[in-house]
């Protein structure tokens, strides 16, 4: 197995460039990184594409560029958005027609059981990721359209797909099936996937380097706190349990998602509340969660909301640690000795109150939380729990464009 998950340091050293994009249903971002050191060159941003108010912001980070360069109206499509990000790259001598491109990284986000590792794009690869489009009707068609668009731009470039769900297919099957009828649910590929797994394999290798060990000699707990939010239990450097599923749905409480509920509450809301599959999905997918439970999904607003008595915000983050608790302590049991658990994205890196609140009480486990230590703000990775603790508690940033690159870099490079 050519995986490049443990290959830290590999490909560094060596020239090259590599582009990594991230494709959503309406928005491009992009980063430009030199692999000889891992820096990054530019990196940006394209949001609401086909929309009249769509905007591209542009930064160079070669440190003479200056500063982000925006540009509002109108992007038709992928096409036009990619076009406008190679525009502003070859303003700043950064081209896509440059030599030193090696590479194109994309992220994928439902790679399903077959892609177990970072793949070069071939028509036959296209295939697959398409016929994961039931899977992923959300995620799948706008990698796809950045790919082909991609593709058209540079189709002598090597293009490599970098999927969410890789780092979960080591999952047991008694981790990664539902227990429903056997048939249906391989009829219909239903099981759990998993996805972030760029950060998570990320987070965790850092994770072990922190503590001043190999990846394969640690057990660590993940939790990735973004907007959408996922943990999972990582054994040996192997992924053996990861909260989504099927979809990004599943496990902790999210910004816009309710994460695990009774799958019953969708029945009932056809039936008595007389709501559509579709329906249902949005309440689900946008309008629950933090959003749903007091309005607000950014746990910044939140944390002001509660300092000023809101009742709401404080039920919201009730819950949303409460949810963190139940899945520390069950993968506590999962992995049977547990290293390290580990705060990662942007709620996890940054917010102190949810480590501190996630932790509190779970002396038992072997859990404290060291409260300068966890006050202290800083883009490095780091202990936040005591000397006597007997299992570790960091904040470790992540970092998938990163991963992207030097997974892709990697597969590339030889
Ligand atoms: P995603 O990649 O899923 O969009 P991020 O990992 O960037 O999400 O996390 C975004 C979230 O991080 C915001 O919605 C907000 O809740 C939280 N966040 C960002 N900065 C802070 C901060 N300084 N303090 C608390 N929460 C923060």
């Amino acid at each position: 197995m050519t995986t490049p998950n443990t290959t830290e340091g590999t490909a560094a050293g060596k020239p090259g460039r590599v582009l990594v994009l991230n494709s959503g249903s309406s928005s491009v971002k992009y980063q430009l990184l030199d692999m000889s050191d891992r820096s990054r060159l530019a990196a940006g941003l394209v949001e609401r594409i086909g929309e009249e108010t769509s905007r591209l912001v542009h930064t160079p980070l070669t440190g003479d560029g200056g500063g982000p360069r925006e540009r509002e109206g109108r992007i038709a499509d992928h096409d036009e958005a990619l076009k406008a990000a190679a525009a502003e790259l070859a303003a700043d001598g950064l081209g896509l027609d440059s030599p030193e491109l090696a590479a194109i990284g994309h992220r994928v986000v439902h790679g399903g059981l077959r892609f177990t590792e970072p793949t070069v794009i071939t028509d036959d690869v296209l295939k697959e990721i398409e016929r994961l489009v039931p899977v992923a009707p959300l995620h799948n068609p706008a990698n796809i359209t950045g790919i082909r668009t991609a593709m058209a731009l540079r189709p002598d470039l090597p293009q490599v797909a970098v999927f969410d769900t890789a780092f979960h297919t080591t999952m047991p099957e008694h981790a990664a099936r539902y227990a429903i009828d056997v048939e249906t649910a391989d009829a219909h590929r239903i099981r759990r996937y998993g996805f972030h797994g760029t950060s998570h394999a990320y987070v965790s290798r850092k994770a072990a380097a922190l503590l001043g060990k190999e990846p394969q000699d640690v057990n660590v707990i993940v939790l990735h706190l973004g907007n959408g939010a996922s943990a999972s239990a990582v054994a040996g450097g192997r992924c053996v349990e990861t909260s989504m599923g099927l979809t990004p749905l599943e496990g902790l409480v999210m910004g816009t998602r309710s994460g695990d509920i009774d799958p019953a509450v969708t029945f009932h809301l056809k039936r008595v509340a007389g709501m559509s599959a579709d329906e249902i999905d949005v309440l689900l997918n946008k309008r629950s969660g933090l959003v749903g439970l007091c309005g607000d999904n950014d746990m910044r607003e939140i944390r002001r909301r509660i300092d000023e008595g809101d009742e709401r915000a404080a039920l919201a983050f009730d819950i949303y640690v409460h949810r963190l608790k139940k899945y520390i302590g069950a993968y506590t049991a999962v992995l049977g000795r547990v290293d390290a658990v580990v705060f990662t994205a942007g709620v996890g890196e940054n917010s102190a109150p949810v480590r501190e609140a996630a932790i509190a009480g779970l002396e038992e486990l072997g859990l404290a939380v060291d409260a300068d230590l966890n006050a202290v703000r800083s883009a490095v990775p780091r202990l936040i729990s005591p000397d006597y603790a007997r299992v570790a508690v960091a904040v470790v940033p992540t970092d998938e464009e990163l991963e992207i690159a030097t997974q892709t870099f990697a597969l590339v490079d030889n």
